[in-house]
């Protein structure tokens, strides 16, 4: 008898074919990516193409199977959303910090904002910062400077609108740093104390960076350090940077109203406020497990999404929406790039943010009706075989070197799943919220990318620095030699290694800071949740007891994910590794190999 084992996700559907008389022998197997929500008619297109494709490496076609065989899929479905918590307000004109591509000069100025046609006036020995409008070119800028300063102006720096930074300060007899490329100049306040700050090359600049050097500079009090430290944090990392003390000047640190969650449990509830992050929400998380069911308020992100998610629920499973029940939810704390309301360049900083990731499950997916059209279109036979987490851990199994009790962990899309079988035979499976959907949000939300598939892109693969036509160096600080030229849009670029060779990332990003923004996301999202779900399956909750864990699921493919979970459960002395299903399917294939080796000798 030929029977295809058929696993459908929400992101992936896989095929596993084999031939079953009293014994079983796999022929073939497939892969395609899922086409609708798991559990809905629309995936019977891609169940039919995964199948045809599994039948066309073995040189037959649909009409010679037997029999095929559906997960009973767990009706587990996740979602994520991002919550800000805080924004920079500067209501007067106090901050410029930018990373203007070609600054002038180095180093350190301070004095009193002057507008550069007043500098003649200015009486020697005062020390002034020079405002430089579009109406001058550099030449005449220079000019004035030079004239100024030769009269014993001390003037320490400048700010300039155009992009005149180097062309002035390459005329001055005696240098000085510049700031250029601010676009509201118009704005910068005249008459007020200023310091400005220009670092080398590959630097970021030190003082203005940091409050205590800014209070040192301003003579600032307690209470003034507190308020200008938003400002310190929105120029950390910048190149150039200006701050300007205003009588007047005001800025904020705004935190947003998040809105609250109640988390539900079985004997007790606890009301957190989102703001407070995403530790309080996984601390009262931990109080009230089991949890049962999260409310939210209306009008919030967090609302939203879990609104949204029941809705969904609610629509595939045919029960209303008030039945849905949110069962998990994954908080972490992020950052994600604001522009800084008033800022005088379009600086950006980095605002807090917590990302949420939620899971409900149901009662059922109705697979029925999904056999019945499978059964229509294909004259084959459809079965709903076994419950998938069941499955899994059978298919798992077949992993050479595992034996009970062995754990799984599927790392998929939306959720993260974990069994355990004991040597009875026993299975325990729990669903949870957070997995490779969420690593994805993070990067793109993190990195300001806006761009959902270059976030997937850089979550799979390593970067290197093209730093010539001719050699780039990878993020393990290993150089690669080329014999023929890289295309020269890669120049002076990071790329992101792809299977289809190296593609540049066009943001204003350095390669560190993409690396840290990825792996952090990866050890958020499954570091944390691979320790939540071995500690609920392990017996007595003890990750010891268990003797394996197979890393099973799309993102076990990851290059860096195995590695993090491994290096998190060294202590515990347990035999990690990514499954190999069958001893040549890797982690993928799991549940539609479990459902094969469920009919055997039948
Ligand atoms: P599901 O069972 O829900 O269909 P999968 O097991 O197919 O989910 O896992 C999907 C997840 O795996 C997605 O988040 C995807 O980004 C991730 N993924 C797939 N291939 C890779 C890879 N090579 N490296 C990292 N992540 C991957
Ligand atoms: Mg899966």
């Amino acid at each position: 008898m030929l029977i295809a084992g058929v696993d459908i996700g929400n992101n992936s559907t896989e095929v596993a074919l084999a031939r079953i008389g009293r014994d079983i022998e796999f022929l073939s197997s497939s892969l395609v990516r899922t086409v609708g929500l798991k559990g809905t008619l629309r995936n019977a297109m891609c169940v039919i193409d995964a199948v045809d494709r599994a039948m066309a490496a073995i040189d037959l076609t649909r009409n010679h199977l037997d029999l095929i065989l559906l997960n009973k899929a767990t009706p587990v479905i996740g979602d994520v959303a991002m919550e800000t918590i805080t924004e920079t307000i500067i209501t007067e004109s106090a901050m410029i910090g930018h990373n203007p591509s070609t600054p002038g000069g180095l180093g350190l100025g301070r004095g009193l904002t002057t507008d550069i046609c007043n500098l003649e006036t200015t009486a020697p020995g005062i020390a002034c910062i020079a405002v430089i409008d579009e109406t001058l070119d550099f030449t005449e800028a220079a000019r004035m400077i030079n004239f100024a300063a030769a009269k014993g102006v001390d003037i320490t720096g400048a700010i300039v609108k155009k992009d005149d930074g180097v062309l002035i300060h390459n005329r001055l007899d005696s240098p000085i740093p510049i700031v250029d490329e601010v676009r509201h100049i118009d704005m910068v306040p005249l008459g007020m104390p200023a310091a400005l700050e220009v670092a080398r090359v590959g630097r970021a600049i030190e003082k203005l960076s940091n409050p205590y050097d800014i209070a040192t500079l301003f003579e600032l009090t307690p209470d003034e350090t507190r308020q200008i430290t938003p400002i310190a944090r929105a120029l950390t990392g910048t190149r150039s940077g200006v701050v300007i003390k205003t009588p007047e000047g005001d800025v904020q640190e705004r935190r947003i109203p998040a809105g609250t969650i109640t988390l539900v449990g079985e004997s007790a509830r606890e009301t957190v406020d989102v703001e407070m992050g995403a530790d309080a929400i996984m601390e009262k998380l931990a109080k009230v497990a089991p949890l049962q069911e999260i409310q939210s308020q209306a009008g919030t992100n967090a609302g939203g999404m879990f609104e949204r998610v029941r809705t969904v629920m609610a629509e595939l499973t045919d029960q209303p929406v008030s039945l849905i029940k949110i069962q998990d939810v994954l908080a972490v704390n992020t950052l994600q790039p604001q522009h800084v309301l008033g800022g005088l360049a379009g600086e950006f900083t980095r605002g807090t943010a917590v990302g949420l990731a939620a899971m409900v499950m149901t009662q059922n997916i109705p697979m029925q009706r999904l056999a019945a059209k499978l059964t229509q279109e294909t004259g084959v036979t459809v079965e709903i075989g076994g419950v998938e987490a069941e499955m899994a851990i059978t298919g798992a199994l077949t992993t050479p070197g595992t034996e009970p009790p062995l754990a799984i962990l599927d790392l998929g899309g939306g959720s993260t799943d974990a069994s355990i079988i004991h040597r009875d035979g026993r299975v325990r499976s729990i669903h949870m919220a957070g997995a490779g959907d969420m690593v994805t949000m993070l990067i793109n939300t993190e990195l300001g990318l806006d761009e959902p598939d270059l976030a997937e892109d850089i979550k799979r693969h390593p970067l290197a620095k093209v730093e010539t036509l001719f050699h780039m160096r990878h993020e393990s600080g290993a150089v690669e030699f080329f014999d023929t030229h890289l295309d020269p849009v890669l120049f002076g670029r990071v790329a992101i290694l792809t299977e289809n060779g190296p593609v540049p990332i066009l943001h204003d990003l350095n390669l560190n800071q993409i690396v840290n923004v990825r792996r952090r996301a990866k050890e958020k999202v499954f570091v944390r949740n691979a320790l939540r779900a071995l500690k609920q399956v392990a017996p007595g909750g003890n990750i010891r007891l268990i003797g394996f864990v197979a890393l099973v699921g799309g993102s076990a493919l990851d290059f860096e994910i195995p590695e993090m979970i491994a290096d998190a459960l060294a202590e515990y002395g347990v035999v990690l590794g990514k499954g190999n299903i069958r001893g040549c399917e890797g982690p993928r294939n799991a549940v539609a190999t479990g459902l094969c080796l469920s009919r055997k000798g039948e």
